[in-house]
Order: structure tokens, then sequence, then C-alpha cells
């Protein structure tokens, strides 16, 4: 029996499951990727991935690390792997150390520091990147980055044995591409994240949007969440083929929301938006 409802959107070949609401609980996984983008209060349904990529430390990000890692355990599964800011891994190491001697069982863990530049091979093609983003000290997001090699234009009318031929003499045949797959912003106000090519290009941007109406636009200032103004603003800098809009406040009704990012957004822009939380996907 899952522990949550979670909401689960299909985009080619890649499942979004996940749960996001501000100040509440936000964990978002790919299951096909491995990742789970921060862990929330550890649905049942994502356990099983072995990948938490932990954006921040608020407690509605990362409550469940422990419970994640002990019931991972519990269920004889390998140590989970948990990439977070390295200003966390102190504090982190002492949450395992106190439920270690609270619950008298080992608490198996891959713990892995980042920093904005990093790079952590997931799959043999697959690699989370980490960029700075502006919200708490040391504040992270991810871009799942498949890497692949592809022959070089100009051998392109050489036949297989031939090319085969070229690379016994030692000759390099194939140029490296990067694909961005998804890109997780986690928490973060405004910052112009085009300056970043492989964000700007990620198949789906998975972007908070947290506060809507001009009466919450301070709350976004202190708060150090986008207000809709600021993510028109960069969604006006992207060429995201899908937008997935996450931690959505519960000030503002999902209806009102929905129809405020019509509004603003221009037509081509807002067919890319699917709201996580929108249990009425229509765009209506
Ligand atoms: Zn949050
Ligand atoms: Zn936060």
């Amino acid at each position: 029996m899952p522990s949550h409802n979670l909401a689960k959107i299909t985009i080619g070949e890649l499942d979004i499951i996940g749960y996001s609401v501000a100040g509440e609980e936000t964990v978002i996984a790919v299951p096909q990727l491995d990742v789970c983008f921060d862990v929330g209060k550890a649905p049942d349904q994502i356990i099983p991935i072995n990948h938490v990529l932990l954006t921040h430390g608020h407690m509605d990000h990362a409550a469940g690390i422990a419970y994640y890692l002990s019931h991972r355990n519990f269920c004889g599964m390998a140590a989970g792997t948990i990439l977070a800011p390295e200003v966390l891994l102190p504090p982190m190491r002492d949450i395992f150390d106190a439920w270690t001697r609270l619950d008298g069982n080992s608490l198996p863990v891959n713990l892995v520091g980042v920093k904005p530049g990093d790079e952590y091979q997931i799959k043999p093609n697959l690699f989370a990147r980490v960029f700075p983003t502006k919200h708490s000290r040391g504040s992270v997001g991810f871009t799942v980055i498949e890497k692949r090699k592809k022959l070089k234009a100009e051998l392109s009318g050489l036949t297989g044995p031939q090319i085969v031929e070229l690379k016994k003499k030692g000759v390099e045949v194939d140029n490296p591409i990067e694909i961005p797959l998804v890109t997780y912003l986690g928490d973060t106000k405004f910052v112009d994240f085009s300056q970043l090519n492989y964000i700007t290009e990620s198949k789906i941007l998975i972007a908070e949007c947290t506060f809507y109406v001009d009466e919450h636009a301070e709350r976004a200032l202190a708060g150090r969440h986008m207000h809709i103004d600021e993510f028109v603003l960069l969604m006006s800098k992207l060429n995201n083929q899908h937008i997935v809009v996450t931690h959505t406040t519960l000030r503002t009704p999902m209806s009102q929301i929905r129809k405020i990012l019509k509004d603003e957004l221009p037509p081509d822009k807002f067919d890319k938006v699917i709201l996580l939380m929108d249990k009425n996907q229509f765009k209506g």
C-alpha cells in the first residue's frame, strides 16, 4: 500500500512521479533515470530509486532522508546514494548518527557532497550535473545529462568495415555529444539560468513557481522563491520542450494558478506547461 498519493506525468519514455506543495512537501522522481529530486517525507514509491538528488536542507524537501535509507536497509536493498550540497554533510551525518543510536540499526548510506560544476555518474551514459541556485546556503539544482558518441560528420559516407579499420588505427571516429534530459531547479529565486546552455536546452524543465498574485510578491522575495512575473521572464529565455511547474502555494487555488499561467505566458509556452499538482490538467 503506497504511503502517498503521488501525481504522475508521462513524457515520452519518462515518468515523473511526485508531490510538490510549497511549505508542505516536495519529492519528484524519474524512475527510468533512477533519480529522485528531493525526498520530501520519503513516500514508499521512491524507496527503490537508487539516487536522491537533494537541492537544500529545508524540512519539506529533506525530512525523509533517514527513512529512505532505513527502509532500503529493512527491505534488503543496497545503501542509497544521496547527493547533497557539501555544506549540508556535517548536519546530515549528525542526523544519521542520532537515528542510528535511536533506532538501534545502522543506516547504510553513500553520501556524496556536491558543489556547482560537479558531475556525478548515475549510469554508464547518465550524469547528474550540479548548478547553483539562490535559495539557501549552498543550495543547488541538477541536470541529468545523457552522454553519447556520434560519428563525425566527415566520416558519414564510410562503410562499417572502413570505420572499424580507422578505429583499429587509433583514429577518433566519434564526437562526444550531450543530451540534457531533465533539469530540476529545486527552490530558487529568479536566476538567469539561460546562461547555462544545458539548462536552456534541457528537454524537460522542472521549475518552481510558488506565488501568483501581486500580494504575494513580498513573500516570494522573503522566501527566495519565484513569483509568476519572474517565472514568465525566465521562460522567455529558455527552450525546453516540456515545463513541469512545481512548488505551488496553497494560498492560491489551482484553478486560478492555471488561469494566471495561461494569461501570463505566450500561448506556445503555455502549451508546454504541465502543473504537477493539477488534478485537472485540461488547458481550458
Ligand atoms: Zn520548498
Ligand atoms: Zn526551501
